[in-house]
C-alpha cells in the first residue's frame, strides 16, 4: 500500500463542469489497487511545500475565477515547475491549463500571467469553441473523448508535445490539429466533463507516474480493472464527437 499525496489547487474556484470528478476517479482507481489517495486543497495564501505532492491537480474556470487566483498562482511558478521537474505528476484542465502556460489574454485585453510550465500562450477569440472532442494520443496508443468549451485559443511553441491530435472537435485553437500539452509527467487539456471517467487509461497513466514519484522510482505498472462501463461511456462520447464535434 502506497499513500499518494494529491495537491488540489484552488478547488473552490476552479471546478467548472464538476472537474473535481477527476479526483474521485483517481481516488477510486487507486483504492482498487490497494493504494490510498490523500487530497489536500491548496488555495489562495496556502503553503505549497516542495516535494510534498505526488500529483497536482487544477481544474477549469471562467475568466472571472481565473482572475481571482492568477496572482496567487503566478507566485507559485517556481514551486510548481520544480515539482514537475522533480517527477510529480500533474493534470490541468481548461482554465487551469491556460494559466499553466505563459499567460491568457482575455477579450478585454487584460493579460493574466501564467507560470510557464507548459510552452504555450492563450488569447481569447470572439467565438467560443464548444462541443464534443475525440483525440488520438499516439504516444500512448489510445484515444481520449471529452467535451470542450473555451474562448481561449492556445498556441503551442514549435516542438511542444500535445496531449493528442484532434480527430473531431476544435482542440487548442481550432486550426493546429493539436489538443492539450505534455511536459514530463504533466498533462494539460481543454477536456472537461470530467475527463477521467470516460478515459480511465489516462487516470491510470497519471496514477502510475504519481506512484513512481511516491516511491522515488519509475512509473509503476497497475493491474488492469474491469472498465466495460467506462469504455461504453468513451464510445458514446467518441461517436458524438465524430457526428457533431465542433468546427467553425
Ligand atoms: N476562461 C477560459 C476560456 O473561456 C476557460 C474556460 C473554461 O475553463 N471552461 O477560454
Amino acid at each position: 500500500m502506497t499513500t499518494i499525496r494529491v495537491g488540489h489547487l484552488y478547488p473552490e474556484y476552479l471546478n467548472i463542469y464538476a472537474d473535481r470528478g477527476n479526483i474521485a476517479v483517481l481516488t477510486r482507481r487507486a483504492a482498487l489497487r490497494g493504494h490510498d489517495l490523500v487530497v489536500e486543497g491548496v488555495s489562495i495564501g496556502d503553503a505549497l511545500e516542495p516535494g510534498s505532492h505526488d500529483l497536482l491537480y487544477v481544474g477549469g474556470g471562467q475568466d472571472r475565477e481565473q482572475e481571482l487566483i492568477s496572482a496567487d498562482l503566478a507566485g507559485r511558478a517556481d514551486a510548481i515547475r520544480d515539482a514537475v521537474d522533480g517527477g510529480a505528476a500533474l493534470l490541468a484542465v481548461c482554465g487551469g491549463y491556460q494559466l499553466l502556460g505563459r499567460g491568457y489574454r482575455e477579450r478585454s485585453g487584460e493579460l493574466l500571467r501564467g507560470i510557464g510550465l507548459f510552452p504555450h500562450e492563450t488569447v481569447a477569440g470572439e467565438r467560443r469553441m464548444i462541443g464534443d472532442v475525440l483525440l488520438d494520443c499516439a504516444w500512448a496508443g489510445r484515444t481520449v473523448a471529452g467535451f470542450e468549451n473555451h474562448a481561449g485559443r492556445t498556441r503551442l511553441d514549435p516542438g511542444a508535445e500535445p496531449l493528442g491530435r484532434v480527430v473531431a472537435g476544435f482542440g487548442n485553437d481550432g486550426e493546429s490539429g493539436h489538443e492539450g500539452c505534455r511536459v514530463g509527467r504533466a498533462v494539460g487539456t481543454y477536456l472537461h466533463g470530467p475527463l477521467l471517467p470516460r478515459n480511465p487509461w489516462l487516470g491510470d497513466w497519471l496514477l502510475a507516474q504519481a506512484l513512481g514519484h511516491a516511491t522515488g522510482g519509475d512509473a509503476q505498472e497497475l493491474e488492469p480493472l474491469d472498465d466495460d462501463l467506462e469504455a461504453a461511456a468513451h464510445d458514446v462520447s467518441a461517436r458524438r464527437a465524430r457526428e457533431r464535434g465542433g468546427r467553425f
